[in-house]
């Protein structure tokens, strides 16, 4: 699930970006709507969460602007809390939700999963191919209903192969869905990713097979 963290207090932002990282989120963070409205422009988010009082204006306005362009992106705000109009023109404006600062992680996130579980949001909970299963909202990836250990970003990647079952992916596609972009990438990191999640498959006796294709990128087949 791709996020982009619109907060311009650092030291929030900073806190934000790792909770939401741990909970599963892969996290762009920006400060202004400038680089909001370049970063929703430049890559497709899965959800926005989206501070109000901003360096360079109200991110209400940024919300009114995404929906007159007709990006459905779901949106929770941030509001003040003393700011109780802020909320009810922000629904009326088409956020999602909101919630109240200050606030705890874990509430964020549970309402984040409540957005994104809304049938317009998403499209199935529970991607599969074979007898490899990934469940959207609690990220457990099972193998013949049996739960497999795998890292975050390894899930991640499972996901974008079970999204685009019978495609070619390439690196560069792999590093802009999994990574942030102000993140440091070694350059083999998508080899080293792809080789670890395909070896966990394979030693779990999963049936769908990551192939390589030399200088092109990966493949993973749909099972029948
Ligand atoms: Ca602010």
């Amino acid at each position: 699930m791709r996020l982009l963290l619109v907060e311009d207090e650092a030291e929030l932002a900073a806190l934000l970006l790792a909770g939401l990282r741990n909970a599963g989120f892969v996290v762009d963070g920006v400060a202004t709507i400038a680089d909001a409205d370049a970063a929703t422009r430049a890559g497709a988010y899965d959800v926005v969460v989206l501070d109000r009082r901003l360096p360079d204006g109200d991110g209400m306005d940024f919300l009114r602007q995404l929906r007159r362009n007709n990006d459905g992106t779901p949106v929770l705000m941030l509001t003040a809390r003393d700011a109780v109009e802020d909320r009810i023109d922000g629904l009326q404006v088409g956020a999602d939700d909101y919630v109240l600062k200050p606030f705890h992680m874990a509430e964020l996130v549970a309402r984040l999963w409540t957005i994104l579980r809304r049938p317009s949001a998403i499209r199935d909970p529970i991607l599969a191919n074979g007898d490899v299963a990934l469940d959207l909202a609690t990220r457990i990836v099972t193998v013949a209903d049996h739960p497999l250990t795998i890292s975050r970003r390894e899930g991640a990647l499972l996901e974008l192969f079970l999204r685009k079952l019978g495609r070619v992916i390439t690196k560069p596609s792999i590093e802009s869905a999994l990574y942030g972009f102000g993140e440091e990438l070694e350059s083999n990191a998508v080899e080293v990713l792809v080789h670890r999640l395909r070896r966990r498959l394979n030693t779990s006796g999963a049936s769908p097979q990551i192939q390589t294709l030399r200088g092109i990128g990966y493949l993973m087949e749909p099972v029948r």
